[in-house]
């Protein structure tokens, strides 16, 4: 098998397709790869399906027998030598198999729930794939709870679909046109993929069922279609190496490693290499290269067997030294020998740089926290298109001094200290801290959800400042005197509301030109502290209700017979100030009428 697999790869000279599982959380992601991995051929290990690190491979053999009911005349003529799945589903490994911007990740497959349709995580998928510019076809799965449905274990689909009753096809008719629609709307054109005429325009959906198999081998015959027909340029093999480190994990008996899917070239036990660090570059030499050791294997002691060289395309464990803080979502490079070690180390590090160059230039923003280099890129997009400002960006668990740093906010902009994390963990006494000082750590595992989580913690903000505010919101109105029955401490009046409306705590004022000095004179009142109609405090009056009493109280009132007269008309006391505090908090609770009246009232009170 393996041989075939070499001479397919030697004939057209094609390297095997990576394809990466995506989609929202339960929609039968991880089901789907038991499936498709499940040997369910009698003799011997089905076509020499491999356990890798991080991912399965299916020589062409392989993909021969598990698309077997779907190709029975043999008219589908494969050309890739085999299928590299990558076994992580979701959003980090895809947007960690990344090289220069672009996409590793050959083709996707994106699972959608049938009995749900598009969801938050499915949305932010096509997202990725789109802004990645990733192929992809749509898994339609769990056909097998349309209610009735009759299984046939590992068919193809359009088979089984033609032995269920009328109500059955009328049922997965009406989804199918749902999940179309849905799509169509996301600006996606979507079509069954059997009716699909053009895959460049069309996403194609295939209906699967993870628990039945159905429709399995459809899946696996379009996605060798796919990348076939559409990225032979992208399979072409090449000896330069292409390589990106998918997880760093610490191993008992060989430290930190890192797991790395090599898409193209050769890595060679003692190779060089150079990657991307959390304190700089990280250049060192492959002590091991490891994949895992067969199942019949195991008795063994290693549970790794060791490589002296492997090719791509495949997912391989690397031990070397000094691997700690290295970045996962790095490319991974090999120093050649006529290279400069350093310039390979600006290249790899240029990544992360890129991303410290998108944080916002003034310093405002809040603070991002990712697992990896790939998460914390889809994060900060997706934090652009929200318009949410960052300053601070920062990978791998959140500790005391990250949280410090996001503190450095609240003095400059309270509304920003904030950290968004995006899959990682944080530090005890990060949270501590951070609640001590009054900054707001979110965390969640759908970046949508950050967003909300954002988007609600400005809203509270708002709700507080508007509360802060509100002494300094005057609404306007105008008041008609009738008779003072207190002239001073409190002053209390009753008056007609003739325009605007009255509510308590709005501060009052009499205009009139001093007749000495003829100088037009504001002569503050002090607020209003009750409102009374017929002995009944009320909320507010407004104008044209019927007279009320008014209590104003405030330092230095004036004294009515001397400064101001019994018949002088009262105003709210509007300034520039409450002008602009009215339009930032209260625009929603002024209705036309009072912007008008206040537009009247600002030349009375000077303001331009
Ligand atoms: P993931 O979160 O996307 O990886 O979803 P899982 O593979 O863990 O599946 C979530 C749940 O859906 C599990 O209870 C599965 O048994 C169930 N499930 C997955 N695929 C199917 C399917 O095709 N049919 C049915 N009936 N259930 C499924």
């Amino acid at each position: 098998a393996h041989e075939a697999a070499l001479a397919a790869r030697s004939k057209d000279n094609l390297r095997s397709p990576i394809c990466c599982i995506l989609g929202h959380v339960d929609t039968g992601k991880t089901k789907l790869l038991d499936k498709i991995r499940q040997t369910n051929v009698q003799e011997g290990e089905a076509g020499g399906i491999t356990q890798q690190i991080g991912a399965t491979y299916f020589p062409l053999d392989a993909l021969k027998q598990k698309t077997a009911v779907v190709n029975k005349d043999e008219s589908f003529e494969f050309k890739v030598p085999g299928l590299l799945i990558i076994d992580t589903p979701g959003h980090e490994s895809f947007s960690n198999l990344r090289s220069r911007g672009s996409s590793l990740c050959n083709i996707a497959i994106l699972v959608v729930d049938i009995m749900h349709g598009l969801e938050p995580q499915t949305l932010e998928s096509m997202k990725l794939l789109r802004d990645r510019k990733t192929p992809f076809i749509v898994a339609l799965n769990k056909i097998d709870r349309l209610y009735g449905w009759k299984k046939i274990d590992n068919n193809g689909f359009q088979e089984s679909l033609a032995m269920q009753n009328k109500g059955v096809q009328n049922e997965f008719k009406d989804r199918l046109e749902r999940t179309k629609l849905a799509f169509a709307e996301q600006g996606f054109n979507a079509e069954l993929y059997y009716e699909n005429k053009n895959m460049a325009k069309y996403v194609s959906l295939v209906p699967t069922s993870a628990h039945t198999g159905e429709g399995v081998p459809d899946m696996l015959k379009l996605i060798c279609k796919l990348t076939q027909e559409r990225m032979t340029g992208s399979l072409m093999y090449l000896s330069e190496v292409e390589a990106t480190v998918l997880e760093v994990k610490v191993i008992e008996g060989l430290g930190t490693t890192i797991d790395v899917v090599l898409s193209n070239g050769i890595l060679r036990e003692g190779d060089r290499i150079v990657l991307c660090g959390l304190n700089g570059a990280i250049t060192t030499n492959i002590r091991a290269l490891l994949t895992p050791a067969p199942l019949r294997e195991l008795r063994l002691k290693s549970q790794y067997v060791h490589n002296k060289e492997v090719k791509a395309a495949l997912g391989v464990k690397i031990a070397a030294n000094e691997l700690e803080g290295a970045i996962a979502g790095s490319r991974l490079m090999v120093v050649g020998p006529e290279d400069d070690e350093e310039e390979l180390e600006d290249e790899v590090m240029a990544d992360l740089q890129n991303l410290l160059g998108k944080v916002s230039k003034d310093n405002r923003g809040v603070s991002v926290q990712a697992s990896t280099l790939g998460s914390l890129e889809a994060l900060l997009e997706f934090l652009k298109q929200s318009k949410i400002p960052v300053a601070n960006i920062s990978i791998g668990p959140v500790y005391k001094r990250d949280v410090m740093m996001a503190g450095t906010m609240l003095e400059k902009a309270k509304q920003f200290a904030v950290m968004l994390c995006f899959d990682v963990k944080v530090d005890k006494e990060a949270v501590a801290y951070a609640e001590e000082q009054g900054i707001k750590i979110f965390t969640a595992d759908i970046i949508y959800h950050l967003f909300d989580d954002f988007t609600k913690h400005m809203a509270q903000l708002r709700e507080q400042k508007k509360e802060e505010s509100k002494l300094e919101a005057v609404f306007p109105c105008v008041l008609n005197p009738l008779q003072v029955f207190n002239k001073k401490d409190p002053i209390v009046i009753g008056l007609d509301v003739i325009d605007g409306t009255l509510r308590p705590l709005t501060p009052i004022a009499v205009v009139k030109n001093n007749p000495v000095t003829n100088v037009k004179e504001i002569i503050s009142l002090g607020r209003v502290t009750s409102i009374e109609r017929e002995h009944k405090a009320i909320p507010l009056c407004k104008r044209g209700q019927p007279s009320v009493a008014v209590k104003i109280e405030g330092p230095n009132q004036p004294l009515y017979g001397r400064q101001i007269e019994e018949k002088d008309t009262l105003y709210s006391l509007i300034s520039r100030k409450s002008i602009d505090t009215l339009k930032e908090f209260y625009r929603d609770d002024v209705s036309k009428e009072e912007w008008n009246l206040i537009k009247k009232l600002k030349p009375l009170f000077d303001i331009p």
